[in-house]
């Protein structure tokens, strides 16, 4: 069976820099799948390789059957798969809803218009703060406009990086109470997450990675009860 997204054996380097090692990995339609791995692992490279903003040096991805590795960001986009990026990039001199429209840029106005009553609805705080420029935002008002931002483009797979980094956890847990519901939705979600826990909790799977391979791959219940996994990346309780 072919599977939504199918990695294999990418290789991605910065100049002499090899980030990712040769990383084979597959995401099925409906699943929301962990990456986890200590600063410096290779997750960013990974979702800005998958998004299309860097270019492979060998390997191959494949989505929804098509292959992507060499596709522009925004043919992928087109294709069905939008990613809120790490460190929130939103713009700030724009308002929320310009920040949102900007997200459709691949769809027709009345259905962007459609989106963007989702996004309100699944973050209300977005509908109060629609007219102010973003970079007046909160940084889990920002989270929330970056993640908005990508459901936006109606994406059949959402990529998220780092969407808990740098907030306080009554705000995280509301953004993943979000992503739940987004799942409960059928969007098939890949999140790089250092907060283990948290994602393990909203994944059905897991892979960590670690200075550019794959060390370890299982549920999230194995991974969860797993001794290694709980003394690098759980900490206690
Ligand atoms: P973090 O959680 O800190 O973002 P990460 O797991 O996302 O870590 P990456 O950002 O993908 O890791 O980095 C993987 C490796 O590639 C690291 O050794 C990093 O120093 C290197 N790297 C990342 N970006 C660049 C760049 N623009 N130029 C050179 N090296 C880079």
């Amino acid at each position: 069976m072919s599977h939504l997204l199918e990695i294999e054996d990418l290789h991605v380097a910065y100049g002499h820099i090899q980030a990712l090692k040769g990383i084979s990995l597959h995401v099925a339609e409906g699943e929301v799948v962990a990456i986890l791995g200590a600063n410096g692992a290779g997750k960013t490279t990974l979702m800005r390789t998958l998004s299309g903003l860097l270019s492979p040096k060998a390997g191959k991805v494949t989505f929804a059957g098509q292959e992507t590795t060499r596709l522009g960001a925004d043919r992928i986009v087109r294709l069905g798969i939008g990613q809120s990026p790490e460190g929130r990039r939103v713009f700030g001199t724009l308002s929320v809803v310009e920040n949102l429209r900007l997200g459709g840029f691949t769809r027709p106005p009345a259905e962007i218009a459609k989106s963007c009553e989702y996004v309100y609805e699944v973050f209300p705080r977005l509908y109060e703060r629609r007219t102010q420029l973003a970079g007046t935002l909160s940084g889990g008002e920002q989270q929330m406009l970056a993640i908005g931002r990508a459901l936006v483009t109606k994406p059949r797979l959402l990529l998220l990086d780092e969407p808990s980094l740098g907030l306080a956890p009554l705000i995280v847990k509301n953004i993943f109470q979000v992503l739940r519901a987004v799942r409960d939705t059928g969007v098939t979600i890949l999140i790089v997450e250092q907060n283990a826990r948290m994602a393990l909790k909203l994944a059905d799977r897991g892979y960590v990675l670690e200075v550019g391979r794959l060390r370890q791959e299982g549920s999230s219940q194995e991974l969860l009860s797993s001794p290694e996994i709980q003394a690098a990346y759980l900490g206690h309780g």
